[in-house]
């Protein structure tokens, strides 16, 4: 049993708290890997694959944005939005993405909020890309 404890949490809850080996998040400016002993740190998330190992086993998450704090042992992770990624619903997530290809090609029109439609569609494609992992 890891001595690294992790907290995932949501505005709506809280998704993880427990004691895990290893964890990798997908930090604003790349992939992290957090061992017991880390030293302390603090990053951005980006929508991306959250994982942790506890007792041998890898769990998979999706995870929106926010942030993460390292700190004595503890990984606190806060996002707007996160899922295990046998969870995930693929149909829902397709018909994210096509949402927003389309109000992405609709470029230039006046009400198409840009910056909204490109971060729907990234958090569209990594659901789709975790859940449709083989694992
Ligand atoms: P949608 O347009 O389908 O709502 P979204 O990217 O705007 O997608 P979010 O704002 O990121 O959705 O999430 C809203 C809530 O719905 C969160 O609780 C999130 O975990 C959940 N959620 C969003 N998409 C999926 C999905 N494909 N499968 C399971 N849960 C999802």
């Amino acid at each position: 049993m890891g001595k690294l404890h992790l907290e995932l949490v949501t505005p709506e809850k809280v998704m993880i708290s427990q004691d895990v080996d290893i964890v990798v998040a997908p930090g604003s400016i790349g992939e992290f890997g957090v061992l017991e002993g880390h030293v302390p740190f603090l990053s951005g998330i980006v929508p991306g694959e959250l994982r942790y190992s506890s007792a041998g086993q890898t769990e998979h998450f999706v995870v929106t944005t926010g942030f993460a704090e390292i700190s004595d042992n503890k990984v606190s992770i806060l996002v707007d939005a996160a899922e295990k990624a046998a969870e995930i619903d693929v149909e829902r997530a397709r018909e994210a993405r096509e949402r927003a290809e389309k109000r992405l090609a609709a470029r230039g029109a006046e009400d198409i909020d840009f910056a909204r439609a490109e971060a729907a569609l990234k958090r569209a494609m990594v659901r789709i890309r975790v859940a449709e992992k083989k694992m």
